[in-house]
């Protein structure tokens, strides 16, 4: 087999630049690459010829078998605070940086293997992937792309044809995801734990010039690094929160610098409202709850920032105090993008200063009703356009809504739009289908018995997740109460 068909067109500067942060490195050779699902159309974003890498061959290159012309695969080094415990030395143990390309509008993209072998940080580990974590980073990914929300997404799934351990053998595949970069906190706290600030100041210069470029001749450049990465993060969060998104491992290795979302393990969408929702199964102190992501953050972020004091002021007091008050605007720049995106779902397009009290107010009486967040917003077009009925139903005791829509329809009277183009402006940002967990497992359970009709089927609903579609009524609704309580596993 050649891999000469394939024509990626690298430009691998982390390679190039970066040398040390990385173990150049193969992957493992697999018995039977298949292409599983191949992503077409972010395929042609990237430039990158499909009709050649949807193939045999291309199933082998992107399994990390073979490597394409240009390629310069390597294993990246990173720490990282597990659930607040700090390991030096993670890395990828299991995935491959195998190359950077310009996409369609000049960005940059990495290409990287997950599940492509043992490399020099796998530790314990067999380095390998099974296929159901691969196709749920798949289906999930691509879902929180078509959401608007920042992500790696996922190029393709490709099955190994081995046998996995893991409670029973499973069906080897690998993940080939594309990320702005796979930059993260943990990158910086390796190189910083070791002493090494000029590695730590490499780094940043390297983020700097790749993510934020604008701050290169800034002379106060680490400190708006910090300050961007804290935006951005901000803003993710909020995001999340406002789709109802638990990520469920946010240790500082699963947080980028770029302000994508990164690493979709055990994460899973509220069906009801419920600001401690936990659902991975490791997470038995509800570190990573749905109504503490964005505390996490900023505790990452003071991680990050914890790296870039020495680059930020020879006085470490100085640099500290500095650090600190970007770090404490965190919480206001988050609640405001956070804001915004609820008045957004409200159909506000005029900011009052009563709005807060409003959102709150309307949390404060979903939680304990037991109602569906996806659901209730989407009904809220409807109280818009003056149908109550839809809304009231998702409680459980519709009395205790009404207070609440009472004032929702006066605060609406002080809006300009027409009704109905305020309520076709909500239905643009409340989606009528996110993954539903149970959709999701379903999905799973039928891939690996061969069948992926229903994967296929949920991917196609979540690529227009705004869009009513004929025949998909059962992907808007919550988990049957027969489901239970939903429980996801980390996808080692
Ligand atoms: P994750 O939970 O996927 O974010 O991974 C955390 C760390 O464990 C990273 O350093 C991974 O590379 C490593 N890791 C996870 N699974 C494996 C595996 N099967 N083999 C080797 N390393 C792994
Ligand atoms: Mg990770």
């Amino acid at each position: 087999m050649s891999a000469s068909a394939i024509r990626f067109d690298f430009d691998n500067s982390y390679a190039r630049e970066l040398e040390g942060f990385y173990v150049p490195w193969k992957g493992a050779e697999v018995p039977a690459p298949a292409m599983l699902r191949f992503n077409a159309g972010l395929a042609a974003e990237l430039g990158l010829d499909a009709r050649a890498l949807d193939s045999g061959v291309g199933a082998a290159v992107l399994a990390g078998a073979l490597a394409a012309d240009g390629s310069e695969p390597l294993a990246m080094a990173y720490a990282g605070h597990q659930f607040g415990g700090f390991s030096p030395q993670l890395g990828d143990g299991r995935a491959l940086l195998i190359g950077e390309v310009l996409d369609r509008h000049g960005r940059r993209r990495d290409i990287h293997l997950k599940g492509s072998g043992r490399t020099p940080f796998s530790r314990g580990g067999d380095g390998k992937a099974v296929l159901g974590p691969v196709l749920r980073e798949y289906l999930v990914g691509e879902a929180m792309h078509a959401l608007g929300i920042p992500t790696t997404r996922a190029l393709a799934a490709v099955t190994t044809g081995e046998r996995i351990d893991r409670d029973g053998p499973k069906p080897g595949a690998v993940l080939a995801r594309v990320a702005a970069s796979h930059l993260r906190i943990g990158t910086f706290q390796f190189f910083a734990a070791r002493g090494e600030t000029d590695k730590v100041r490499q780094l940043a210069d390297y983020a700097i010039a790749r993510h934020y470029p604008e701050l290169t001749d800034d002379a106060e450049r680490y400190l708006g690094l910090l300050e961007r990465v804290c935006n951005a993060q901000a803003e993710l969060i909020a995001r999340w929160m406002l789709v109802g998104f638990v990520h469920g491992v946010m240790n500082t290795d699963n947080m980028t610098i770029s302000g994508e979302t990164i690493d979709y393990g055990p994460c899973a969408f509220i069906d009801t409202y419920d600001p401690a929702a936990v659902f991975s199964s490791i997470d038995r102190h509800g570190r990573y709850a749905y109504g503490n992501q964005p505390a996490i953050a900023q505790w990452n972020l003071a991680r990050l920032a914890e790296t870039l004091l020495p680059l930020i002021d020879d006085d470490q007091d100085e640099a500290a105090r500095r650090a600190i008050e970007v770090l404490n605007g965190f919480a206001a720049v988050h609640r405001q993008a956070w804001l915004a995106g609820m008045r957004a779902k409200l159909g506000l397009a005029r900011a009052l200063p009563e709005d807060a009290e409003l959102v709150e107010d309307l949390l404060a009486a979903m939680a304990g009703q037991k109602v569906d967040f996806t659901r209730l917003f989407r009904a809220l077009s409807d109280v818009i356009r003056g149908e109550v009925a839809g809304a009231r139903e998702l409680f459980h005791d519709a009395a205790a809504i009404d207070p609440w829509l009472a004032r929702y329809r006066q605060r609406g009277a002080l809006e300009d739009g027409a009704a109905h183009q305020r309520a076709a402006a909500m239905e643009r940002v409340n989606p009528l289908y996110i993954p539903r967990n149970h959709k999701v497992e379903e999905a799973l359970a039928a891939a690996l018995d061969g069948d992926m009709a229903p994967f296929d089927r949920l991917v196609e609903r979540l690529s227009r997740p705004f869009d009513a579609q004929s025949g998909a009524e059962a992907y808007a609704f919550g988990a049957p109460s027969e489901f239970g309580c939903y429980t996801t596993y980390c996808g080692t």
